[in-house]
C-alpha cells in the first residue's frame, strides 16, 4: 500500500518505521526543514519508552529523584526516568525509518486533500502525492484531521519553557503543585546538565505569568520554547482511509501533558490495525482505557485545593507508595492504582473533593 505519513514528531517517525518493516510504501512529509526542530518538550520519559525503541544517544541525562512540592509540603521520591534531546530522538527515529525503506520529504507542508492525493506546498510551490492510506501525526492543531472533518473542540493546554542556566542537582527533577505556582496544572524544572534545567508551567490560565513568577531568581533563562498540549478526550481518528496518531489524535496524558509516548503507542496500534486488517479503534483499546484514567485523576487533581496537595503530598511519605511508583512507569495508571490504594487507603478520602468544589458547575468530561 502506498502510506503518506504528515509529521516527522515521534508519532508519524515511528508509525513510518513500523509501516515500512512491514513492506508498505511510506512517504513521509515534515513542513520543517530538520527533523526534530523546533524543540517544544521537556522530553522527560519513562522506561516504557525503552518497549518501543533502544536507547540510543539521545538520552541526555538519567533521573533518580524527584522533589514533589506542595504549597507547605515537600516530598522526595526514589524514581527512574531519562530525559531526551527531542532533535536527536526524533533524528534517530526517522534514520531509522528511512532504513527500514521509509521517504522523507522535508519542507512540504500538508495543505489539503484531493481525491487520493495530498497536497503540499513546497518552497513556494503545490506539489502532490497520491496515497492508498494517510496518516495524520501533525500535532495538536492538526491539518489533516481539519481536512478530514475529524478535528473537534478539544481543550488545550498552553506549555510554556526554557532553559535555564544556574545551579542544578542534575539527577533530580522538581515539580511544583497548587493555586500559587500553577493552578489548574503543575510547574517543573527538569535538569539536563548541572548548569542547565528545562524549567515550564503549563496550564489553561496565564501559564506566561507563572513561568515568570517560578523562574524569577533561578537564573539566566535563556531559549524560550512553547506550545499546546492536547488533553485526551475521546474523539474520532479515523474516517475512511485518513487516521490521525499522536497529538494530532489528542492522545496525551491528562496528569502530566507527556504525550511522547503514547502518541508512539497509537502508531504501534495503527500500524498493528493495519497488518491485521482490523479496526485501527480495537488496538487502540489499551491505551484509551489507561488516557480515560489519567483524565479521571486530572478531573480529581482540579477540584484539590491547596490543602489537599498538601495532604497527598504527605501520603507519598509512604514507603510502599514510593516503591510502587518507583517500579510502574506511569503511562499504564491500570497496574498500579490498586496496590497504591492497597497501601495508602487513606487515598481513597480524596474522592470527596468531588462532593466539596465545584460539583455542580462542572459535569464529568466526556472522556470519563
Ligand atoms: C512545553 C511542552 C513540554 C512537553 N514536555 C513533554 C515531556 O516532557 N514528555 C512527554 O512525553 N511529552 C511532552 N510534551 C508533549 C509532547 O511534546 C507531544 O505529546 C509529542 O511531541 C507528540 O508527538 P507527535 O509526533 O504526535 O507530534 P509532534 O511532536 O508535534 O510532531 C508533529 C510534526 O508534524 C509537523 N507538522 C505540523 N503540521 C504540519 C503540516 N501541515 N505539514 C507537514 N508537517 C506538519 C511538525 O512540524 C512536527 O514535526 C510537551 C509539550 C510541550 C508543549
Amino acid at each position: 500500500m502506498k502510506i503518506c505519513i504528515v509529521g516527522a514528531g515521534p508519532a508519524g517517525s515511528y508509525a513510518a518505521l513500523l509501516l515500512a518493516k512491514q513492506g508498505h510504501k511510506v512517504d513521509v512529509f515534515e513542513e520543517h526543514p530538520e527533523i526534530g526542530l523546533p524543540i517544544q518538550c521537556t522530553g522527560i520519559v519513562t522506561k516504557a519508552l525503552f518497549e518501543l525503541i533502544e536507547k540510543d544517544d539521545y538520552i541526555l541525562q538519567t533521573m533518580n529523584a524527584i522533589k514533589i512540592n506542595a504549597p507547605n509540603h515537600t516530598v522526595e521520591m526514589p524514581l527512574h526516568e531519562y530525559i531526551i534531546c527531542r532533535h536527536k530522538f526524533d533524528q534517530h527515529l526517522a534514520k531509522k525509518a528511512q532504513s527500514a525503506g521509509a521517504t522523507y520529504h522535508v519542507e512540504h507542508r500538508f495543505v489539503r486533500t484531493e481525491d487520493n492525493k495530498a497536497v503540499f506546498r513546497h518552497k513556494g510551490e503545490e506539489t502532490s502525492q497520491v496515497y492508498d492510506i494517510l496518516i495524520g501525526a501533525d500535532g495538536p492543531s492538526s491539518e489533516v484531521a481539519k481536512t478530514a472533518g475529524l478535528l473537534t473542540k478539544q481543550p488545550v493546554w498552553v506549555g510554556v519553557q526554557a532553559t535555564i542556566e544556574g545551579k542544578w542537582d542534575p539527577h533530580m527533577f522538581e515539580t511544583w503543585f497548587g493555586s500559587a505556582a500553577a493552578p489548574g496544572f503543575f510547574a517543573w524544572s527538569v535538569p539536563e546538565s548541572p548548569t542547565v534545567s528545562r524549567v515550564g508551567v503549563a496550564g489553561t490560565h496565564k501559564p506566561r505569568m507563572f513561568f515568570d513568577k517560578i523562574s524569577k531568581n533561578m537564573g539566566k533563562v535563556k531559549d524560550m520554547q512553547g506550545g499546546p498540549i492536547p488533553i485526551y478526550q475521546k474523539r474520532a481518528v479515523h474516517k475512511d482511509n485518513v487516521y490521525l496518531v499522536g497529538d494530532a489524535a489528542g492522545l496525551v496524558k491528562a496528569t502530566t501533558g507527556g504525550g511522547i509516548i503514547t502518541g508512539m503507542l497509537s502508531a504501534k496500534a495503527l500500524a498493528t490495525a493495519l497488518l491485521k486488517q482490523e479496526p485501527y479503534e480495537k488496538h487502540l483499546k489499551g491505551l484509551r482505557k489507561e488516557l480515560r484514567i489519567h483524565s479521571l485523576l486530572r478531573w480529581l487533581l482540579n477540584r484539590f485545593s491547596d490543602k489537599d496537595y498538601d495532604r497527598l503530598v504527605r501520603l507519598m511519605q509512604n514507603t510502599k507508595v514510593k516503591k510502587i511508583l518507583y517500579e510502574h512507569p506511569r503511562e499504564f495508571p491500570s497496574k498500579f492504582l490498586t496496590k497504591l490504594l492497597l497501601a495508602e487507603p487513606r487515598f481513597i478520602l480524596f474522592t470527596k473533593v468531588l462532593f466539596q468544589r465545584k460539583f455542580a458547575a462542572q459535569s464529568m468530561p466526556s472522556s470519563a
